[in-house]
């Protein structure tokens, strides 16, 4: 078709086009493989919930009589309905992330901020089970990023911590600089995760047990939107666990040059 045209005509130009353009032909093919395999997945994920909300509907219809079935149905309903809803949301978010032409709305951003925030979205659900959420010290210090994309990527590995973890425990957020790179560190006292689970749990909907996390309101898509996040930014996403022992991931973001700053203000002025 088209692209073995061009690739005709790129060949006069030299080796170097020849690479390029087999290279690109391999990136097309490529995308859109892991692109059907994500259509293949969502539509085999969707189908749970939107079987159980289709049932669900008419049992309550069946039990019109019978006050207790319906109410208990009825329950059911929501809970199927806010997981689909969960699932959707995610679904669009991961698929944003993992577009072509991703561009990130940089802005100069405290990381500390960025903790709290994340840390605060949580508290609800932490309460709930009653896990005190530690805050590290203040880092003072700054990273060019999409705020609100960073905050969610943290907030995603809090809410881990807290739905996979015993109650009554303690999960950790720290912040700390490293040569110039910004890690933050979310630590748990859960059940930790096995080495072979270790190198597959940021693929998109692979669950360790999949019936804990449902059960949870987990949509198998966390920790891959995570992954996304923090590679977009240049940085990176890593895990440290042993079974029994809990688990702490890690994040890593360039540290934003703050001469560079500088120097621009310096300039500006009259
Ligand atoms: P889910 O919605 O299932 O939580 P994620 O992508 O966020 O999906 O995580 C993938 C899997 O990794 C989870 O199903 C769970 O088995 C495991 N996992 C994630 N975070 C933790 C944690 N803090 N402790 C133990 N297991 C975890």
């Amino acid at each position: 078709g088209a692209s073995i045209v061009v690739f005709v005509r790129a060949a006069a130009l030299g080796d170097e086009f020849i690479l390029l353009l087999a290279d690109d032909r391999t990136e097309v093919t490529r995308t859109e493989a892991v692109r059907n395999d994500f259509v293949a997945n969502v539509s085999h994920e969707l189908k749970t919930p939107v079987g159980a909300i289709s049932l669900l509907s008419e049992a309550i219809d069946d039990a019109a009589d019978d006050e207790e079935a319906v109410r208990r149905f009825a329950k059911r309903l929501f809970i199927e309905a806010k997981r689909l809803s969960a699932l959707v949301q995610d679904i669009i978010e991961l698929s944003r992330l993992q577009g072509t032409n991703v561009v990130i709305k940089g802005q100069r951003v405290s990381i500390d901020a960025v903790i709290s925030e994340a840390i605060d979205r949580n508290t609800m659900s932490a309460e709930a089970k009653s896990i005190t959420i530690r805050a590290g010290r203040p880092l003072g210090a700054y990273v060019h990023a999409d705020a609100e994309q960073i905050t969610m990527g943290l907030r995603n590995l809090i809410d881990n911590a807290i739905r996979y973890s015993p109650a009554g425990t303690t999960v950790g957020v720290g912040a700390r600089l490293v040569d110039g790179v910004v890690t933050v560190s979310v630590t748990d006292q859960g059940p930790g995760i096995s080495p072979e689970d270790q190198e597959r749990i940021f693929e998109r909907f692979y669950r360790v047990d999949a019936a804990r996390s449902r059960q949870t309101g987990g949509t198998g898509l966390g920790l891959s939107i995570v992954k996304h996040v923090f590679t977009n930014h240049g940085g990176d996403v890593t895990v440290w666990s042993h079974e029994g022992q809990g688990s702490t991931f890690t994040v890593r973001l360039p540290q934003m040059d703050e001469s560079a700053v500088a120097d621009e203000n310096e300039r500006e002025m009259p």
